[in-house]
């Protein structure tokens, strides 16, 4: 047998449909036969929760091995997944076409299907999933919404904790006024027809984010593809699916998966990418709808057409050229290379895309935040989350304290941004950046755009 694979890694649909996938006793013996794997590998133990969770119930055991472990307490290991795929993509010798084939993520997904199908999800957990409908409902009176949800309401989050179960502490995303798709459309950037790119034409897919809450990372995307040329059409057919898939409600995402390829397929047969904004939701496109639907054409079509906001700008860079106009920014720079952009194996485009601008000074930070989606505000979580976090928080605190000027921080995961900002300020007071946007904001800026 191979120590480890030494070929690529290839993941293996996911059968969530097969009576065998929800059976407690079959998913009871794959986890400890992972498990057992992995408490002898032990490669992954600072990634996350989970597996310093499971190194400690093992060795904490009266046999120190796996098998007087209780089975219930397996919980607390699927609990701190994040999903974030680092342990599959980054350490892990033993995935397939290792004969081992170890895909832990997809295990605690498997995990948190079964247990969907049992019990669902608490109520107010449940309603947090439900991106387009708190959105609508948000924008009815934004500005109470805002201020009810704000860090530091101690009127309000105490409630939000004890009825949602969202950490009284956690920063949480503001709404904005208007969804993304009306503004660009009230306002439409002016396209310029004799930039290198001009003949280009795409689809940007909004996110539930971008429409509904950082509408400035739409904005600033659009703004680039108009100056580069490029003749962008801004779609949001619907929130991914990403907080379902957190919660191993499948069938919903797999249900979300089929209606948006078959829409979008029309544009994708005529060649046009679908370029989305925010990585988690570019990856469930590229990567998790594919396997969770691997029987539908569209969904595959769809997959290949996507690509991440940075990932095309880079493109247009060095196929056509980018239109002149960028500028030294008036700082420095820390970009954080989100682990869902790191899912999509494109390399640090984030990155790439910052070292288009004159002069930039850039340090790059290349680990998780912690934060994973809605589970870092959660009142379990949150702490946990901070903890995960820290060395990147600490990280940036150190760039920004050496650098001479301004400093900036930047993150393609909107969340992750929050929350390493949010993790600097503890850290030390002070330290905290008001903000942490999308590196396309900053490239706007660059260019005047923004
Ligand atoms: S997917 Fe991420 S959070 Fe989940 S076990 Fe792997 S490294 Fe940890
Ligand atoms: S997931 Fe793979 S690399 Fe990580 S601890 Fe388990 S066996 Fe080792
Ligand atoms: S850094 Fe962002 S993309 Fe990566 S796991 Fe954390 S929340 Fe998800």
């Amino acid at each position: 047998m191979a120590e480890g694979s030494l070929e690529a890694p290839v993941r293996h649909p996911v059968p969530w449909q097969d009576a065998d996938f929800t059976d407690p006793a079959a998913i009871d013996a794959e986890l400890r036969r992972v498990f057992d794997i992995c408490h002898g590998c032990r490669r992954c133990f600072n990634l996350c929760d989970s597996f310093p969770t499971l190194f400690d119930l093992v060795d904490e055991a009266p046999s120190m091995e796996l098998d007087t472990v209780d089975s219930k307490d397996f919980k607390g290991v699927v609990d701190g997944c994040t999903l974030c795929d680092m342990c599959f993509l980054t350490k892990c010798p033993y995935v397939p076409p290792h004969e081992f084939n170890i895909d832990f993520p997809h295990l605690m997904l498997r995990y948190r299907y079964a247990e969907f199908q049992k019990s669902g999800v608490p109520f107010g957990e449940k309603q947090l999933t439900e991106t387009d409908r708190n959105a609508a409902l948000a924008r009815i009176a934004p500005g109470i919404c805002n201020w009810a949800s704000r860090e530091g309401n101690g009127l309000t989050r105490p409630l939000l904790e004890s009825t949602m179960g969202v950490h009284r502490d956690a920063a949480l995303p503001e709404y904005a006024a208007k969804p993304l798709t009306a503004q660009a459309k009230a306002k439409p950037p002016v396209r310029d027809g004799s930039a290198p790119a001009a003949g280009r034409k795409a689809l940007v897919f909004a996110t539930c984010f971008a429409e509904h809450n950082r509408t400035e990372t739409g904005t600033a995307a659009l703004a680039i593809l108009a100056k580069n040329g490029v003749e962008a059409e801004l779609i949001y057919p619907m929130c991914c699916g990403m907080p379902q898939l957190e919660h191993g409600d499948i069938a919903n995402v797999a249900d979300r998966a089929r209606k948006v390829a078959a829409q979008l397929r029309p544009q994708v047969d005529a060649g046009l990418p679908v370029i989305g904004l925010v990585p988690s939701c570019t990856l469930m496109l590229k990567f998790e709808w594919p396997l969770l639907v691997p029987d539908d054409d569209n969904v595959q079509a769809l997959s290949a057409a996507t690509k991440d906001i940075s990932e095309y700008i880079v493109d247009i860079a060095k196929t056509e050229g980018l239109a002149a106009g960028l500028a030294p920014l008036d700082g420095s720079v820390t970009v954080h290379i989100a682990c869902h952009a790191r899912a999509q194996n494109m390399g640090q485009k984030a990155a790439e895309l910052l070292r288009l601008i004159p002069e930039i000074d850039l340090k790059v930070i290349e680990r998780c935040s912690g934060h994973g989606g809605s589970w870092g505000i959660m009142k379990q979580h949150f702490e946990v989350a901070l903890k995960v976090g820290k060395p990147v928080a600490r990280q940036a605190v150190k760039n920004a304290k050496e650098a001479p000027g301004r400093h900036y921080v930047v993150s393609e995961c909107p969340l992750a941004g929050m929350h390493i900002a949010q993790g600097m300020g503890l850290i030390e007071a002070g330290a905290r950046v008001e903000d942490a946007p999308h590196p396309v904001e900053l490239f706007a800026r660059a260019y005047g755009l923004a």
